[in-house]
């Protein structure tokens, strides 16, 4: 007797998938089988709910807890640009947009299209790629372009000029598309040594990457003349963006010169992004690189959205896909949404919590420089030394106390450095909080180091063996 479940549709499609399965199983080889059941805990639905929930109840998130990640910008990301960008219709397209009927994938190309124009009204920037993964991604292709840009003018050049507090994926990517580097010290107030620079500079320099607000949280004071004897060289200015979230609305580095600027959009225009989640690098040019950009690019026509192959010396593709389109998605949502007044909100709420927080903890901390700072800061845990209290100390303190530690040992010219970004949407009670312990933990410092010492106490894996936890990955851990 066939049972009501095999009766329904979705049973005919199980049996019928299950004739399917024995006859691929008939073409396996007999040795390849497998001899016996396998053998699958036998729990029950609540066993299976527990299990989950308190797995999940481990993870640490900005939904969960205060994550004041420095240079990694984790704000929350407001949940109806998830739900949007989850609608089947979008979720649904075909990956290859550059492969299938334009006619089908207007609206797609027409997201393309709109979040292009916004990015470019935000950097000042004339046009817009969508195809990187992300910003280490964007680097290489704004560095690729760069390449394409003096290889088609004769140019011989052979160093990318690249400031000491930067991000590592500066170097890595100049690089990697073949340049040597000229890395140039910061100076006392924590600027690029402008002396040093306009003796390293030369015709062989084929542009300067520059992060603004630096990794140090610090805007760069000399920007408009380091754009001068960058362009009297010839040289490109690269313009790191993922501290965008810092000057949005306030400054648009297309304005003042930049030729390529890459945003991270997971971390200003939101996309959950902690653990290596998906992100975007989106890549902006001036126009003496519009030329080059990779391709298709999404023009319109005519009212219709189209790919265009034709730019005239493209550096080709970077992506199989068109972006992480879904990235691109949400960012549009989130633009959208906050509009011209929302995003400038954002930069001055970001450097508003930030100097609050600063203020609050300098005479607790070393400062390296004592300067009003952007969207985050560097403090050093230096003063704290003297009582064994490393930065690394500090972090698994605050984890105990429920808070995710700032990130520490870089920017790597800062000794003991806990770089820390509040970001514009914690509340001033959690910036409170957060200040509280950490005044906390400098007291404590002098009058009980050992309790820092010991901390965590009340995680599931205590203080491992860094170095030997990266180099032999184990993965299940028995709770
Ligand atoms: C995050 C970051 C990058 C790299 O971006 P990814 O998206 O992580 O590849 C580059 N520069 C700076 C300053 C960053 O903070």
């Amino acid at each position: 007797m066939k049972t009501i479940f095999e009766k329904s549709i979705q049973g005919k499609r199980a049996v019928q998938f299950g004739k399917i399965n024995n006859k691929i199983i008939k073409k396996i080889d007999e040795k390849f089988l497998r001899k016996t059941e396998i053998k699958l805990p036998e729990v029950s639905e609540l066993d299976i709910i527990r299990h989950y929930i308190n797995l999940s109840k481990l993870n640490f998130s900005v939904d969960t807890e205060f994550y004041p990640l420095g240079s990694c910008t984790m704000k929350y990301n407001p949940k109806i640009c998830e739900k949007l960008a989850m609608q089947k219709e979008f979720l649904n397209l075909h990956p290859f947009l550059s492969y299938i009927d334009e006619n089908t994938v207007q609206g797609a190309l027409e997201i393309i299209y709109e979040i292009s124009d916004l990015l470019c009204e935000i950097t000042g920037m004339e046009k817009i790629t969508t195809q990187p993964y992300a910003g280490a991604h964007g680097e290489l292709t704004g560095v690729l372009l760069m390449a394409a840009y003096h290889k088609n003018k004769g140019n011989n050049k052979k160093f990318v000029i690249i400031p000491d507090s930067a991000h590592g994926t500066n170097p890595a990517s100049a690089a990697m598309a073949g340049y040597s580097i000229i890395s140039i010290p910061v100076d006392k107030d924590g600027n690029m040594d402008i002396n040093i620079l306009k003796e390293k500079i030369n015709d062989e320099v084929a542009g300067i990457m520059m992060t603004v607000p630096s990794t140090l949280g610090l805007f760069e004071n000399n920007i408009k003349e380091i754009i001068e004897i960058a362009h009297k060289y010839d040289a490109l200015m690269y313009y790191d963006g993922a501290n965008l979230n810092a000057i949005l609305g306030k400054l648009k580095p297309g304005e003042i010169g930049f030729d390529i600027i890459h945003i991270n959009l997971h971390k200003t225009f939101s996309t959950p992004h902690g653990g290596g989640g998906p992100g975007s690098g989106v890549i902006g040019v001036s126009k003496k690189l519009v030329d080059f950009l990779p391709v298709p690019i999404v023009i319109k026509e005519n009212e219709k959205f189209k790919l265009d192959f034709n730019v005239k010396n493209t550096i080709g593709s970077v992506a199989s896909f068109f972006g992480n389109f879904q990235v691109l998605l949400k960012a549009f949502i989130y633009i959208i949404l906050l509009g011209k007044e929302g995003l400038i909100a954002v930069s001055e709420i970001a450097v508003l919590n930030a100097n609050y927080i600063l203020a609050k903890l300098k005479n607790f901390y070393d400062l390296p420089y004592n300067r009003k700072c952007m969207h985050e800061f560097v403090i050093s845990a230096k003063k704290q030394l003297k009582n064994d209290i490393r930065a690394i100390d500090i972090a698994k303190y605050l984890i105990d106390n429920k808070i995710h530690p700032p990130t520490i040992y870089f920017p790597l010219v800062v000794e003991e450095a806990i770089m820390i970004e509040p970001t514009e949407t914690e509340s001033k009670q959690t910036l409170d909080e957060f200040i509280e312990i950490m005044v906390k933990i400098a007291e404590l410092s002098e009058k009980d180091p050992d309790k820092i010492k010991q901390a965590p106490e009340k995680t599931p894996i205590l203080r491992p063996d860094e170095t030997k936890a990266a180099r032999e990955l184990k993965l299940k851990c028995d709770i």
